[in-house]
């Protein structure tokens, strides 16, 4: 069963989410969560195990961007 996660960006202008596979290679299972690995632009909600969970928080916690384009989560 896949796992999701919610990568919300405050880097730019408004924040915006986007949602992606845990194995990501972006993603990293939520690595960027991880206090060794702080992520000043923005930080990771998860994991969610249903794509359409993800996308709803997503669209809670920011401005719902898509899926990554590199996972492809569907
Ligand atoms: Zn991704």
């Amino acid at each position: 069963m896949a796992t999701y996660y919610v990568y919300v960006n405050w880097r730019t202008r408004g924040y915006r989410a986007r949602v992606h596979f845990a194995h990501c290679a972006f993603c990293n299972a939520g690595a960027g969560i991880h206090p060794r690995a702080t992520n000043r632009s923005g930080w990771w909600c998860g994991p969610f195990a249903t794509l359409e969970k993800a996308t709803t928080a997503a669209q809670q916690l920011a401005r719902y961007r898509g899926v990554c384009k590199r996972c492809k989560p569907a």
